[in-house]
């Protein structure tokens, strides 16, 4: 017999609209819309500071509310009746515009989507959270939060994607044993330790499987995106981190694994394509006809797994240790590597020393406990402070010894 569904339907707001994560949410749900599957009503859209994109996306969707971080109304805008401008604008936009059951995709890049997720989850909203760097830096104020008021927080990374769906083979949390994400390996996964040191930005941005942005590109790359992707893991699904494990998998085929008590393994498998965990989170609980590609089963000939390389990779490493710490650890890691990725993509300091001075970050601010927002934002100060007084000076040690060599 047929089941019956409800055609889902909600409001949207989506924070990064014009980023990798933003225009892929759109085509699905361009795709939704033109399949008659689910109506998602697009309300409000916010970007950093590409606002031709945000001016066609709005007239696409017939959006009136938008929110611009860099620059002020600039003419794209015209004709757009409500224009937020300035570094707060994605809240401000939330704040006039989310309402209690609308959907909030948060695909900002960086900690600047914290505020503007805790006012939405204050209002009420569901979260489908791309915005890993939201969770890390801000975990222990987020999930109190969306628990009082009873929102989902829905992933969209797709390894969570992928923990999640294989979490309902099991009946509670308790019955699981580890969850292991998977991790490509980037594009210098075979690149001995003294070569990938010295990486140029034009080389870790050539990703081997994904077509990201270029700050989750870089994390990629120096496999800083998995230990983001460990705090993240550890927040949503409230797991230690001796639970939580990672494998390197280069054809991203398998997105996470979830073994249980009695050593039964689930894993969740798709292509490589960020509009199948995007399409799960925004019509969550609904599974319906998607866009992307369907698995070519041909493909499953070849599947390698490996573990990590701690020495060539030790940004891993680093999320146990923030794990451990708690409090404003994981905002330090997280303001730290921000800072020393815009640092290497400006060609200011070696590929090398990102997850180095992320390190170092860490030992040297001490952690204070998370109760507001302004301890978050605090320690990412701290940090990103930290980085810009250490960064030349490293970099100049740094090729000191190279020329030692
Ligand atoms: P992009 O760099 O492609 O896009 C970032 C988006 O954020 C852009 O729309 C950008 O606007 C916008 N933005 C930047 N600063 C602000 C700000 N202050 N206020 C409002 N909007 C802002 O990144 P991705 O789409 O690749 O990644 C977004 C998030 O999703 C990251 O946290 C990433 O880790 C995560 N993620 C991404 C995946 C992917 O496949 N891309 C996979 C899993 C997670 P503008 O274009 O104007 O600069």
């Amino acid at each position: 017999m047929t089941e019956l569904r409800a055609r889902p339907s909600r409001r949207l707001i989506v924070l990064g609209s014009t980023g990798s994560i933003g225009v892929n949410a759109l085509e699905v749900v361009d795709h939704l819309h033109a399949q008659g599957l689910a109506e998602l009503d697009v309300v409000g859209l916010a970007a950093g500071a590409n606002t031709a994109l945000l001016a066609r996306q709005a007239a696409r969707f017939g959006v009136e509310h938008v929110a611009v971080a860099d620059g002020g109304r600039t003419s794209p805008l015209d004709g757009i009746d409500h224009v937020y401008t300035g570094s707060g604008a994605a809240q401000e936009l939330v704040e006039a515009i989310a309402r209690e059951g609308d959907l909030l995709l948060g695909a900002m890049v960086g900690s600047a989507g914290v505020p503007a997720t805790l006012t939405a989850i204050d209002r009420g909203c569901d979260i489908a959270l791309a915005n890993k760097e939201t969770l890390v830096a801000a975990g222990e104020l987020v999930l109190p939060r969306a628990t009082r008021k009873g929102v989902h927080l829905l992933p969209v990374d797709s390894e969570h994607s992928a923990i999640a769906q294989c979490l309902r083979s099991g009946r509670t949390v308790d019955e699981v044993r580890r969850l292991v994400l998977t991790a490509s390996g980037g594009p210098f996964r075979t690149w001995e330790k003294q070569r990938l040191f010295s990486a140029t930005p034009e080389q870790a941005l050539r990703h081997p499987t994904w077509n990201m942005g270029r700050k989750v590109t870089i994390d990629s790359a120096s496999m800083m995106n998995k230990a983001l992707e460990v705090i993240e893991a550890h927040w949503l699904f409230d797991m230690p981190a001796s639970k939580i494990e990672v494998i390197v998998h280069p054809q991203s085929l398998v997105h996470g694994f979830v073994e249980f008590e009695d050593g039964s393994v689930a894993a969740q498998l798709s292509p490589p394509d960020m509009r199948m965990p995007i399409q799960y989170a925004l019509t969550w609980p609904q599974r319906l006809e998607g866009c992307a590609r369907s698995m070519d089963w041909t493909d499953l000939r070849r599947m390698e797994f490996e573990p990590v390389d701690d020495e060539r990779f030790p940004a891993v490493r680093l999320a146990y240790d923030v794990i451990g710490r708690g409090g404003t650890a994981g905002a330090v890691l997280n303001a730290a590597n921000e800072a020393a990725v815009t640092a290497f993509l400006d060609h200011r300091i070696p590929f090398g020393l990102i997850p180095r001075l992320a390190r170092e970050a860490l030992e040297a601010i001490p952690v204070r406990p998370v109760e507001r927002l302004e301890d978050v934002l605090e320690a990412d100060r701290l940090a990103r402070a930290f980085v810009a007084d250490h960064s030349a000076l490293a970099a100049g040690s740094a090729a000191a010894s190279s020329a030692r060599r």
